[in-house]
């Protein structure tokens, strides 16, 4: 069991933000699958689940971004959907 005073004692391991890197990189290739092989079953089943998908997503990409957790190349698939979703003018 890890209690706080251990946790604020421990360095994080040398590996730590690469192992966050791969982490994040899976999660955005499951996000990209989403999009792309069942986002008309998240349209079916309302418009709050395409606003939560898009909003989840914002916020995944905005980390991303903030942290530099994944190479631009390993983005572009997604491009279209990042920037439709990101950074769009929404007014
Ligand atoms: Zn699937």
């Amino acid at each position: 069991m890890v209690t706080k005073q251990h946790a604020q004692d421990t360095p994080f391991p040398p590996n730590f933000f690469d192992e966050v890197r791969s982490i994040f990189k899976r999660l955005f290739r499951v996000y990209a699958h989403l999009y792309y092989s069942h986002f008309k079953n998240v349209e079916t089943m309302g418009m709050d689940a395409v606003v939560y998908l898009n909003t989840c997503f914002k916020h995944f990409m905005l980390f991303v971004y903030r942290y530099s957790l994944i190479d631009r190349k390993e983005l572009e698939p997604l491009n279209a959907v990042t920037n439709k979703v990101c950074f769009a003018k929404i007014f």
